[in-house]
């Protein structure tokens, strides 16, 4: 049996540091923000190189709360890559803004200029850099673009703690920046967390009163905000998991280098490009092939799990039959019928890794 995740032997590898974690918040009952999460707050924007880090209480509330710091004008549009999860989007219509979808790299899967520049229009004011599946937006090129255009940079940096693009790390990059904790995230918290990140100490000032009540001191309210705060025992675990990250990291990069090995040269599957500006961390290892279901049944009967990320592109979701773009001919529209993505973490031995490359071989020969 190989797993796509396994939450459990991570635990049992770090399980005094995690016990010892949680108990520590209890003793305290330091439960909601406070300093724990104060804590995580400064590590986690030291481990970045970023000025300032929020706590809140999961990584859509980071998304829509950074969106409402950022203030673009009500109904402006903002550019989002037509494959993620439908966070990126929902935080865009939640806080009064209009989604528009680009789209992607077929190498990279992620929005490029040229895809943005497709669908920029007068009333664009933001672009959702989504740092899809751990492999970076060109964020050179994104910020060229947004700086001639006078567009605002938010990363949704969910899948991609650590990733570097042209050597920066991502959420250090534009102009605001959001983290999913979510427990199966390369850093996963035990329950919801995430974060919004930023350079601008007056962005990192409105964002933290509107996850609070809109107040810094109890009772001292200058506007209407939301509760979304960073929960005391998610934010010891994660201090407890953050000094392992890098060694974990370095697991899914070595595997995904392993896989690219064995995969390479099969007829009839196109493997993920890493490019060369590019630290790629890996979150999903995602292949193609139009005999995706047929693959996907046969690694199952051989005990391989696998995952589809995403079975349907955003354009084509329901939700989205309003904006009319599930029909356009965008490589994310073609796309989705075809993504596998393959088990990747720390979990996995080097001859995991083997086993499966054999499966695909077999089932490709
Ligand atoms: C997981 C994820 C989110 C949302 O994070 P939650 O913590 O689950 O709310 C947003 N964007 C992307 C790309 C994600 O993968």
């Amino acid at each position: 049996m190989i797993k796509f995740l396994d939450l459990k032997s991570q635990y049992q590898s770090i399980q005094p540091e995690i016990d010892a974690a949680i108990a520590a918040v209890i003793a305290d009952t330091a439960f909601v923000s406070g300093p724990y999460a104060k804590k995580f707050e400064e590590e986690f924007a030291s481990w970045l190189g970023a000025d300032w880090c929020i706590g809140v209480g999961n990584g859509t509330d980071a998304i829509e709360i950074a969106l409402e710091a950022l203030d673009l004008p009500p109904g402006s549009e903002v550019i989002v890559p037509g494959n993620s999860f439908i966070a990126s989007s929902e935080a865009v219509t939640r806080t009064g803004l209009k989604v528009v979808f680009a789209d992607v790299d077929p190498g990279h899967y992620t929005l490029t200029a040229d895809t943005v520049r497709a669908k920029l229009t007068s009333r664009t004011s933001a672009i959702m850099a989504v740092h899809l599946y751990g492999h970076p937006c060109d964020m050179a090129e994104l910020k060229a673009l947004a700086d001639e255009h006078d567009l605002k940079i938010i990363e949704d940096c969910a899948q991609a703690h650590g990733a570097t693009s042209h050597g920066k790390t991502v959420g250090t990059i534009g102009d605001i920046a959001t983290f999913s904790f979510y427990p199966g995230k390369n850093l996963g918290a035990y329950g919801d967390a995430g974060a919004i990140v930023t350079n601008d100490a007056d962005l990192a000032e409105k964002a933290r009163k509107i996850a609070n009540h809109g107040r810094i001191a109890k009772y001292d309210h200058d506007f209407e905000g939301r509760n979304s705060r960073l929960d005391g025992i998610q934010a010891a675990v994660l201090s407890a998991k953050l000094p392992h990250l890098n060694d974990w990291t370095q697991r899914r990069i070595a595997i995904a280098e392993l896989y690219m090995t064995e995969l390479a040269g099969i007829e009839g599957i196109a493997l993920p490009r890493r490019a060369n500006w590019a630290r790629q961390v890996y979150h999903l290892f995602v292949i193609r092939t139009d005999r995706r279901d047929e693959l996907k049944r046969w690694l199952a009967d051989q005990g391989i799990e696998t995952g589809i990320h995403y079975p349907v592109a955003l354009t084509q979701l329901r939700a989205y039959d309003y904006l009319n773009q599930g029909g356009e001919d965008l490589f994310v529209n073609k796309a989705a019928g075809t993504l596998l993505s393959l088990p990747i973490g720390e979990h996995m031995s080097q001859a995991d890794v083997v086993t499966v490359s054999k499966a695909l071989k077999s089932f490709f020969s």
